[in-house]
């Protein structure tokens, strides 16, 4: 029997390539009628890209990717450089694996066609999970139209799980009390000397900016958080009105109006951020959670989508050969749950550290170019594929 995956995301597809990989059967069930291409960029930092390329996905990104040359903060207003930290070739050097930029819909697309090739993984489209049930021997889903039984079932359905109230009941995710905005850029509408390709972080007072390129260099994606309280949309596709988005950054520096001033309005979109605190426990019996489903966190770290990759290999590593199903996805939350624990955590602590105000932001001015770098190696070096997994 295969092992039944609710959500079809990043996690869900990465779970079921994983898995396919060691030579198990995973059936995934997305409630969208097609993989969702929307969202804009991600960061896919060495820890999860080591993943993708040892599932063999390295050459279908290639066309998509770009490899940022560093990781850059500047001032939000006198753009002075607070902090730099060496990408491209040096994190692969150190880290032996890439630093990649990349827009979601095109990780999305990726995926969604090796699962479409493999043997070992059967999709399912417009399908919701709805009714679950396990006993002691298997588990079983229903969606609105058949049911279906596996081995085990992994919720891998994103912040508002249906796995995780099966299993826990409801609770409503936290407003965080920030709100963000992205945008997109066609960089022919920038200047022949728009800044190199690098990650760049814009500290200021209640906000940030980030902004890198995806798509092979084409776009500039632009990620803008702000403290708001008042609107509360947790939506993925509410549009945005460009003249609010520039009185949030007026009186930043001059690139940052530059890359407002070209935004494509069609590409601007808002959305409010909800996390939640750390979970005691992720699954029970032959049922588990994976990605958002489990450890939904702020984008303060890139980390979201790369905590959902590596938890697919993770939890292909504990199933393969496994006897004792329940056993396995212990083995597999004790092993992941530490680290999402402490990526969750620091998350939280940066949506502080990254809108100080005063004397603090002074002095977190001065410690930034060489704080944090021991998490970041702890982070990007990690291998889910070794049998400890940190
Ligand atoms: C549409 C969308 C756009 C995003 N864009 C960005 C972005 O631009 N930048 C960024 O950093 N992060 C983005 N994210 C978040 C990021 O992709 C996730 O944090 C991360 O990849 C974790 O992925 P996940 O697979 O755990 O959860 P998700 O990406 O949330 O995927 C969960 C999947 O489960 C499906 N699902 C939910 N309930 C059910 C159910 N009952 N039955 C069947 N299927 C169900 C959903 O339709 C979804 O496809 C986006 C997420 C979404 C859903």
């Amino acid at each position: 029997m295969a092992i039944l995956i609710a959500g079809g995301g990043i996690g869900g597809l990465t779970a079921a390539l994983a898995l396919a990989h060691q030579g198990l059967e995973a059936q995934v069930f997305e409630q969208a009628t097609a993989f969702e291409e929307i969202g804009a960029g991600l960061q896919i930092s060495p820890n999860s890209a080591r993943v993708l390329q040892a599932l063999g996905l390295e050459k279908p990104l290639r066309p998509y990717v770009v490899l940022p040359e560093a990781a850059q903060i500047r001032h939000w207003r006198h753009g002075k450089t607070i902090a730099e930290t060496p990408l491209g070739a040096a994190a692969q050097a150190k880290y032996g694996a890439p630093y990649y930029h990349i827009h979601r819909a095109d990780l999305m697309r990726v995926l969604a066609e090796a699962a479409e090739r493999s043997p070992k993984i059967s999709l399912h489209l417009g399908a919701p999970v709805d009714a679950i049930s396990q006993s002691p021997s298997g588990v079983s889903l229903s969606t609105s139209h058949a049911r279906y039984e596996g081995e085990a079932l992994i919720g891998a359905d994103g912040l508002y799980s249906r796995v995780r109230n099966h299993l826990w009941g409801e609770q409503a995710p936290r407003f965080t009390g920030n709100v963000a905005w992205r945008a997109l850029v066609p960089r022919e509408k920038l200047p022949a000397d728009w800044m190199a390709r690098k990650a760049n972080v814009w500290w200021g007072p209640g906000k940030h900016f980030v902004h890198y390129d995806v798509r092979g260099g084409d776009l500039v994606n632009c990620v803008c958080v702000v403290e708001k309280s008042g609107w509360q949309l947790e939506s993925w596709t509410h549009r945005g009105e460009a003249s609010e988005l520039a009185a949030d950054f007026a009186g930043w520096h001059g690139d940052i109006q530059q890359l407002l001033a070209a935004a494509d309005p069609d590409s601007l979109f808002k959305w409010a951020l909800f996390d939640r605190p750390p979970m005691r426990q992720w699954g029970k019996g032959r049922i588990s959670l994976l990605g958002d489903a489990c450890h939904p966190m702020l984008p303060f770290m890139a980390q979201g989508s790369a905590m959902a990759i590596e938890d697919g290999a993770v939890l292909a590593k504990c199933l393969v050969g496994a006897r004792d199903i329940a056993a396995a996805l212990q083995r597999y939350e004790a092993m992941r749950k530490p680290r999402t624990n402490f990526v969750q955590n620091l998350s939280r602590r940066n949506a502080r550290v990254f809108h100080l105000r005063g004397v603090a932001r002074f002095m977190r001015n001065q410690i930034a170019p060489w704080a944090g770098q021991r998490a970041m190696d702890r982070l990007y070096a990690y291998d889910a594929f070794t049998p400890s997994g940190d």
